[in-house]
């Protein structure tokens, strides 16, 4: 009798008895069908678990174009088309593609600036500026980031 296929799946994890392990090696060592079942079984489960690796994955690559939410100080520099002194700004939200910033000063849109926060030099382009109460709020479009360890070459 050959071995039934959700035995082989449970071979293939180790998911039985001794008794059971050893009497389909042994059914194993001498059917070439069965064998060959378990070639393809072991493909299946491998593939499986592959795929539910990408699927986390995935998900984790979703999750960075969330926007996080943040209050922190930062310094804004306009770089192109003029160049300016450092301003301060606080971040407001972060996500993937993008800063919201909080400044006293408005931007235009379209100028790349740098924006240096603790971590990291981040370029960008200045997609969109309100007002909002006392301050202006800006949307900016990351170009580039360069960690700040990078920077000061630690
Ligand atoms: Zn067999």
């Amino acid at each position: 009798m050959h071995v039934r296929a959700d035995e082989l799946e449970l071979y293939v994890l180790d998911r039985l008895s001794k008794e059971q392990t050893s009497g389909i090696a042994e059914h194993l060592s001498c059917c070439p069908v069965c064998d060959h079942l378990l070639a393809e079984t072991r493909q299946y489960l491998g593939e499986l678990s592959r795929l539910s690796r990408s699927q986390s994955a995935h998900s984790a690559e979703k999750r960075k174009y969330a926007r996080f939410p943040t209050d922190d100080l930062a310094e804004i520099k306009l770089i192109y088309p003029n160049v300016s002194e450092p301003l301060s700004i606080r971040v407001l939200d972060v996500s993937k593609e993008g800063l919201k910033v909080r400044l006293s000063h408005p931007l235009l849109t379209g100028i790349t600036v740098e924006v240096r926060t603790l971590h990291a030099l981040v370029f960008a382009e200045v997609r969109y500026c309100v007002e909002v109460g006392d301050f202006f709020e800006a949307g900016v479009q990351i170009q580039d980031v360069i960690p700040r360890k990078a920077v000061r070459g630690e």
